[in-house]
C-alpha cells in the first residue's frame, strides 16, 4: 500500500496538473443538483448537461418535478439512459423532499440516503456541490480505478474504498479528491487506454510498466 506521505504527494501533483478540476454537472439549486446527479448514473456529465436546460425550463420548482406526468419526464430524460427508473426516482424524490423535508433538500448523509435514487456516492456529491460539505469522498468509476492503481486501496467496493481514503486524507483534502481523480480518469488514466507516458503520477502507480 502507498504511504500517507506519497498519497498526499499524489493529490498535490494532481492539483498542479488539473488546477481547474471541479464538478462538471450544471445546476443552480440543490434540487437541480439532486436531479442532475441522478441522471448522471451510467451516463456522461456532458450528455446530462445537454438535457437539463430543457428539463429545468419545464420543471422550475420541486413541485413541478413532483407533479409532472412520469411519461413526459421519461421523454425529457430519455437520452440519458435508464430513463424509466431515473424518471420514477426523480418524481418520488421530489415528493419526499416536499413531504418529509418541507421542500428543502436535506444537508446530512443520513437524510439524503432516504431519498429515492440517492446512494452514498450521490449523497457525497450533493453535500459537496450543493452545500459545500466535505465529510466523505464520492467514489465513482474513476476514483475506484485510480485508487486501486495508486495503491490507496485494495478494495473493490466503493464504500470500502471511501473508508480507506478517509483514513489517509486529512479533512482539508476531501473536497478535491473526487474532482482530481475524475479529471485524471477522463484526461489521462482513461479506462480503456491510459496515456501513461504523459501521466504526472506514474512514479506512484502500481500498474505503470513502460
Ligand atoms: S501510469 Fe498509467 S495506469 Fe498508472 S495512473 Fe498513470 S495513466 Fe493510469
Amino acid at each position: 500500500m502507498t504511504s500517507k506521505k506519497d498519497a498526499l504527494k499524489i493529490i498535490e501533483i494532481l492539483k498542479e496538473t488539473y488546477p481547474d478540476a471541479k464538478c462538471s454537472l450544471d445546476f443552480k439549486t440543490p434540487f437541480q443538483m439532486v436531479v442532475a446527479v441522478t441522471m448522471s448514473a451510467q451516463c456522461t456529465d456532458e450528455r446530462v448537461n445537454k438535457v437539463t436546460p430543457t428539463l429545468f425550463e419545464r420543471c422550475k420548482t420541486i413541485e413541478d418535478f413532483a407533479n409532472i406526468d412520469v411519461n413526459e419526464l421519461e421523454l425529457l430524460i430519455h437520452s440519458c439512459g435508464f430513463y424509466k427508473n431515473k424518471a420514477k426516482n426523480i418524481k418520488l424524490c421530489a415528493k419526499q423532499v416536499l413531504n418529509n423535508f418541507s421542500g428543502e433538500v436535506p444537508h446530512t448523509m443520513e437524510e439524503l440516503l432516504t431519498l429515492a435514487g440517492v446512494g452514498r456516492k450521490s449523497a457525497n456529491v450533493i453535500l459537496l456541490e450543493a452545500f459545500g460539505i466535505a465529510n466523505g469522498i464520492a467514489v465513482d468509476t474513476h476514483a475506484k480505478r485510480i485508487s486501486n492503481k495508486m495503491g490507496l486501496s485494495k478494495e473493490k467496493d466503493p464504500e470500502k474504498i471511501e473508508q480507506d481514503l478517509l483514513k489517509i486524507f486529512p479533512k482539508e483534502y476531501l473536497k478535491d479528491i473526487n474532482h482530481l481523480l475524475v479529471w485524471h480518469g477522463r484526461n489521462t488514466c482513461i479506462a480503456r487506454k491510459p496515456i501513461c507516458e504523459k501521466c504526472t503520477i506514474k512514479k506512484y502507480c502500481k500498474e505503470f510498466c513502460l
